[in-house]
């Protein structure tokens, strides 16, 4: 399990970015939601999705499930 947040501030490609609580480019507190502590960045990216759209993954802490 691991702990995951999401950026509530979207990127300029409309994107909302998927972290996990280790990440080095994760948001400061107040621009972030907290996800959970999930099993996986895709079970991850579900739950954001049901709060944000699009979403994807940061290609630093969770390249696995990124997309490009
Ligand atoms: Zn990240």
């Amino acid at each position: 399990m691991a702990e995951f947040y999401i950026d509530t501030t979207a990127q300029s490609n409309g994107e909302y970015i998927v972290h996990n609580a280790s990440c080095t480019l994760l948001p400061p507190k107040e621009s972030r939601r907290y996800l959970g502590s999930i099993a996986s960045c895709n079970s991850a990216l579900k739950k954001a999705a049901e709060m944000f759209k699009p979403v994807n993954a940061c290609p630093q802490c969770a390249s696995a499930c990124h997309t490009a």
